[in-house]
């Protein structure tokens, strides 16, 4: 089936949780979503019994919404990149094999992952710590759930800037099957891809990786110009990156049933994403639409 599968990522907060999180998606007419487990920043996590699982697969089934599309993100302080305190390193293992099985109970199928920081250790060091991670949480887990390894900006010692780094990662774990990519349209620009080429982006990274292994696209706008090694999100069309762009990750032909979520900044504290959605859907962008908000 052909279809254009868009989202954004939506908060799951108490009362409603993860029924909340559905009812948000469809009030932004979205037809996948990215949501967190628990908070991004910390390792708590609420019983699952607690998130309202089932009502919210409910109302996904009642909206035919195919729930293999939705995305969880891992919370983003899990380290695999560094053994510098082998207690994070251990830690970090452990809180992902946890975070496959709680994917898994929502009954997705992909996790984002964001591959690691090598701190004060080399960059092929890092990346073999990355590798040893996955190689451990794959022979410790039961799920068919993918890991899909995040394109990062840079900043820091971050790893996974580069579509060779990445490739390294998945062909160097015994469980590549198990591995694939979610390409942030923010982050390579900032890392320094120029985005705006998305054919020439496409076939390299087909050529290094190949697009069978692209799971998500993170559709965000940047602050900050090419090569920046920043990571600053902006809305749709007001970045560096721009609307015709970013549009056009949302209608190519090769990224079709790859699921697609924006990431970009709530405006005065409301969700920006039923606009972005529209705006990117009809692939018509809007005059001073943040303003207007
Ligand atoms: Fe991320
Ligand atoms: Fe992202
Ligand atoms: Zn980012």
């Amino acid at each position: 089936m052909n279809k254009i599968y868009l989202g954004s990522h939506v908060s799951m907060s108490s009362p409603d949780f993860y029924l909340g999180s559905v009812r948000s998606a469809l009030e932004w007419g979205e037809n996948t979503f990215m949501f967190y487990t628990g908070a991004p920043q910390n390792s708590y996590r609420l019983p699952l019994e607690r998130l309202k699982i089932e009502e919210g697969r409910k109302l996904l089934k009642e909206n035919n919404i195919d729930e293999s599309k939705i995305i969880v993100h891992a919370p983003y302080l899990i380290n695999l990149g560094s053994k510098e305190k082998i207690d994070n390193y251990e830690l970090a293992k452990k809180l992902v094999i946890n975070e496959l099985q709680r994917t898994k109970a929502f009954g997705c199928k992909t996790l984002v992952l964001h591959p690691g920081n090598h701190l004060k250790a080399s960059k092929i060091e890092g990346l073999n710590n990355i590798v040893e991670g996955l190689n451990y949480i794959f022979e410790n887990d039961n799920t068919d759930v993918k890991i899909a390894l995040e394109t990062m900006s840079g900043k820091g010692s971050e790893l996974g800037t580069t579509f060779e780094d990445i490739n390294y990662i998945i062909n160097n774990c015994k469980y590549s099957d198990r591995l694939g990519v979610c390409l942030d349209t923010c982050h390579i620009n900032d890392y320094g891809y120029d985005v705006r080429d998305i054919d020439h982006i496409l076939d390299e990274f087909n050529q290094i990786i190949g697009l069978e292994k692209l799971l998500v696209v993170h559709v965000n706008d940047s602050k900050n110009p090419i090569g920046a090694h920043k990571d600053r999100h902006d809305n749709i069309g007001y970045g560096t990156i721009g609307f015709e762009t970013l549009s056009k990750y949302i209608h190519h032909p090769l990224l079709i049933n790859v699921p697609k979520i924006l990431e970009t900044p709530y405006v005065n504290e409301k969700p920006p994403y039923k606009k972005e959605v529209e705006m990117l859907l009809n692939n018509a962008f809007e005059d001073n639409w943040r303003e207007n908000l």
